[in-house]
């Protein structure tokens, strides 16, 4: 077998299928394998004549067929199935060949298969994939971690096959070893956020008006024409109109009101935690998911709990609605702020513990095409990116320090009006009790180190002199 396709994709199932025939359609030589052949001949059937593949049946003719140094994307089940694929092409490679991990992976073990590979003279670019599988044909977000020297050879044929926007590839390196599959990670937890904002505005809207789904739908398509315009505002709108041929009723009022969720926000909440960053969007999301799903917990809590709360008061007139609806737009975007602002943070603070050296506006601007939550927005965030490298937090930035000062009104109002109507507004609440936590003067933590003081002794420090106290909090027990 002679050697001459630049890229091989082992892996062909729905993701690996596309991402193939993207190379293959961008003009790559393109060697293909799955550990079941059948896989492989659908592909060359179905899509064959879109471009150049090579087929092989064997892992050993696979690695065969491909030009030096090898690259070699592995896209199949996150995990066990990873670690089998990789033993089973290492032995096959030699010194300078390029395995990338396009799957879901953890963090901490790209951090260790990394590290494996290249005690054996082999790059490892663990690289998240955002856009599902259209995305993966069209024209993903693509996120690849692992060495600079790595980039140089395969940098150019994953931005070629990435989203573009405005011209500019939506790939770029982002860090040694583990960094790629982390900004992936955090991509999902702020899409966790992002999802979450916008039901919680679809609910405040829908109890709010006392409107049908397709008419909430249609304000959401007008937002999208705004500063909110995004991919998922954008769907959002198309779901909320849609009606299910079965029943004739809005289709969102048959589907059973239970979110699923793969794991990758619970491990961004994981990491928040163990980082200590507080992405308190991102884990109300994700604690908003598991809620839906506590079944007994919630049958049991409808019959033991009263309903006490006032129901939201129907707007009198076009004008008090038009208001209403301005109100649920302007929580929801510096909600959004919040939600992303804590992400970047998150982001800096790996960044700076691996050693990763992580650009946030450059990331910012991989998300703006090809992945779930590119958005309009994310422009702003890469300028204020620009404008100050080291920015401490995304909201002190003199564009969102307007931008959320603006809506901060309607805001609480939007917060407020949910409490007293007993509209759970998790992410939206949080997000207003972050911005308000982070800018206070002075906060009761004060109290809380005076309480760790008395019963532990774990000492506090002072406003008025330097060093650390206790006090002999015997004669007050
Ligand atoms: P998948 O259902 O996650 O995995 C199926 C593929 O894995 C098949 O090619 C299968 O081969 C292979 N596989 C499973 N166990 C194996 C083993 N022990 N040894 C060798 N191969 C094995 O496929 P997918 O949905 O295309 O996703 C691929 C990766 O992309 C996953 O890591 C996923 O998390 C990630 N991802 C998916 C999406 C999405 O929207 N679906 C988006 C981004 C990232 P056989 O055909 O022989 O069974």
């Amino acid at each position: 077998m002679s050697a001459r396709a630049q890229i091989g994709v082992t892996g062909l199932a729905v993701m690996g299928r596309n991402l193939a025939r993207n190379f293959a359609r961008h003009g790559f030589t393109v060697a293909v394998h799955n550990r079941s052949y059948a896989k492989t001949a659908s592909l060359i059937e179905e899509a064959g004549h879109e471009g150049d593949f090579v087929p092989s049946e064997s892992m050993a003719d696979f690695v065969a067929s491909l030009e030096r140094p090898r690259k070699v994307v592995v896209m199949v089940k996150a995990g066990a199935a990873t670690d089998a694929v990789i033993d089973e092409l290492v032995p096959l490679l030699e010194e300078g060949d390029i395995v990338v991990d396009a799957g879901n992976a953890h963090f901490p073990d790209t951090i260790r298969r990394e590290k494996a590979l290249r005690e054996r003279g082999l790059h490892f670019v663990g690289t998240g994939v955002s856009g599902g599988e259209e995305g993966a044909l069209l024209g993903p977000s693509i996120m690849p971690g692992g060495t600079r020297e790595s980039y140089e050879s395969l940098g150019p044929i994953l931005e070629a096959i990435s989203a573009k926007v405005d011209g500019t590839p939506c790939c770029t390196y982002v860090g040694p070893d583990g960094a790629g599959h982390f900004v992936k990670m955090v991509h999902n937890g702020i899409e966790y956020a992002d999802m979450q904002l916008i039901a919680e505005a679809y609910d405040l809207l829908r109890q709010g008006l006392g409107a049908s789904a397709a008419e909430i739908g249609e304000i959401f398509e007008e937002w999208n024409a705004g500063d909110l315009e995004s991919f998922l505002i954008e769907i959002t709108a198309k779901v909320l109109r849609h009606t299910d041929a079965a029943t004739g009723q809005a289709f969102v009022d048959v589907v059973l009101d239970q979110a699923e969720q793969k794991g990758t926000g619970r491990w961004t909440v994981q990491n928040g935690l163990d980082l200590g960053v507080p992405i308190t969007g991102i884990a109300e999301a994700t604690f908003a998911r598991a809620l839906s799903g506590s079944v007994p917990q919630r049958e049991a809590a409808r019959a033991a709990l009263p309903a006490d709360a006032t129901p939201l008061e129907v707007p009198a007139d076009d004008a008090a609605r038009a208001a209403f609806v301005e109100d649920v737009r302007q929580a929801l975007y510096a909600s959004k702020v919040v939600a992303y602002s804590q992400g970047f943070d998150q982001i800096a603070a790996a960044s700076a513990e691996n050693g990763w050296n992580i650009d946030r506006g450059a990331m910012a601007r991989i998300w703006r095409g090809g992945c779930i939550i590119r958005a309009r927005f994310l422009n702003r965030i890469t300028e204020a990116y620009e404008r100050d490298p080291g920015l401490p937090l995304l909201l002190a930035d003199a564009y969102f320090t307007e931008a959320v000062g603006n809506g901060l009104a309607a805001w609480r109002r939007v917060v407020a009006k949910a409490a007293a109507a007993g509209i759970p507004t998790p992410a939206f609440s949080s997000s207003l009790a972050y911005y308000d936590g982070v800018r206070a003067e002075r906060l009761p933590a004060a109290l809380i180190q005076a309480q760790r003081d008395y019963f532990g002794a774990h000492t506090y420090r002072r406003t008025d002199r330097e060093g650390t106290f206790h006090t002999l909090w015997s004669g007050d027990r």
